[in-house]
């Protein structure tokens, strides 16, 4: 048996994208190329592109291809420190593409703190924006539309108002948003805001970054002048061309993958406490921690059993690290104790049961074991 139940890691690429990706790869032409094959090339990016904008509701013109959700943050956040932002207030529980991006930056780091239910505190922001020092040029606040390790959903657009009334920047990470609640980036009020075609349903290796008339986005790369020649570099033209057949069936067909409440119930019953219960969540994530059981144990014991999840910690390099967005919630030592489960597009009812039959199992044993050694 084997059930993957990662998706916030990554999700299996929609058969859509694959096929475009292979009648993209199986075509000759560059986008940038004038004869009819370089034509056919662009117009397939720019269909992409279409797709793409239509899943955030921006315009295609100011949606611009990268890397990935990384590259789309750095290029925000980069912009921003280069347009004369002195100081970046972050909110605690961002990616770390935006934590060390910031850190590496010239600017000073602010930390905006979020409750114990993983909800960005916007009474400390509005505070702080009013005592803003011009000096430090125009504030630049970087808030996430949902938490890659709860699935906390956040009051972007509050934030947003807060942020365009002290004349500032709001960069949105919008990656574990995007195909499993509706982004809509103007309504949300992002002068900038990410995603990326891995989380999708596309190919690892391609994301997006959208830009408002408030954000001043300088140059990423020099080079052929592609990108409106904001990055330049020949396009990777078939990971496009999946992003954008991924944002389509997205965007036609939203993401399934909740897990059902029966087995919330059930697994509840046995010890194990859902994470943010009572926050708006993704229908997809369920972090969830039991007392005396350590992460990597419940990740090694469920893998045995067949069933693939995350560790609710930052997992880099294949080591378990304290999660820094459950330690911004004040979970303490339970933050060891936890787990993510994370469904996506093909994420069956099944899948779920598997889940919880395995977890049960294994806390039956672990609680046996704990009980001998008392
Ligand atoms: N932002 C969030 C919230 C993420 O979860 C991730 C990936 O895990 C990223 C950014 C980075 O995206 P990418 O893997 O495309 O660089």
């Amino acid at each position: 048996m084997s059930v993957y139940l990662d998706h916030n890691a990554t999700t299996r690429v929609r058969p859509e994208a694959i096929a475009a990706m292979v009648s993209t790869m199986e075509k000759v032409g560059n986008p940038s190329s004038i004869h009819a094959a370089g034509r056919a090339a662009r117009a397939t990016m720019e269909e992409a592109r279409g797709h793409v904008a239509t899943l955030i509701a921006a315009p295609a013109s100011t949606v611009i291809f990268t890397s990935g959700g990384t590259e789309a943050n750095a290029i925000a956040l980069e912009s921003a420190v280069a347009a004369g932002s002195r100081r970046l207030i972050i909110s605690a529980i961002e990616h770390p593409s935006i934590v060390d991006t910031a850190a590496a930056s010239d600017a000073a780091v602010e930390v905006m703190p979020v409750t114990s239910d993983g909800v960005a505190d916007l009474d400390w922001l509005r505070g702080r924006l009013a005592r803003w020092d011009a000096a430090d040029g125009r504030p630049f606040v970087a808030l996430m539309l949902a938490n890659n390790e709860t699935g906390v959903i956040q009051p972007v657009q509050a934030a947003a108002e807060l942020v365009r009334a002290a004349d500032g920047w709001m960069h949105v990470d919008a990656v574990q948003a995007a195909g499993k609640i509706d982004v809509d980036s103007r309504a949300l009020g992002a002068d900038t805001l990410s995603i990326s075609a891995h989380k999708i349903g596309g190919p690892m290796g391609v994301g997006a970054l959208t830009f408002g008339p408030r954000a001043v986005l300088s140059r990423r790369q020099h080079g052929g002048g592609q990108e409106r020649g904001r990055r330049g570099g020949t396009e990777n033209l078939p990971g496009i061309s999946g992003f954008g057949a991924a944002a389509n069936s997205v965007h036609n067909a939203k993401t399934g993958g909740s897990c059902p409440i029966a087995i919330v119930e059930r697994l509840k019953a046995s010890g194990a406490v859902v994470v943010a219960e009572s926050a708006p969540r993704l229908p997809n994530t369920l972090c969830l921690v039991t007392a005396g059981w350590t992460s990597d144990l419940q990740v090694m014991a469920l893998d045995l059993a067949g069933v693939m999840v995350s560790a609710g910690s930052a997992c880099s390099s294949g080591k378990v690290k304290a999660s820094p967005v459950l330690a911004a919630m004040n979970l303490g030592d339970l933050a060891a104790c936890a787990i993510r489960v994370s469904g996506g597009w093909n994420t069956t009812e099944a899948d779920w049961a598997a889940f919880a039959a395995a977890w049960l199992e294994a806390h039956a044993r672990h609680a046996a074991r704990r009980k001998e050694v008392a």
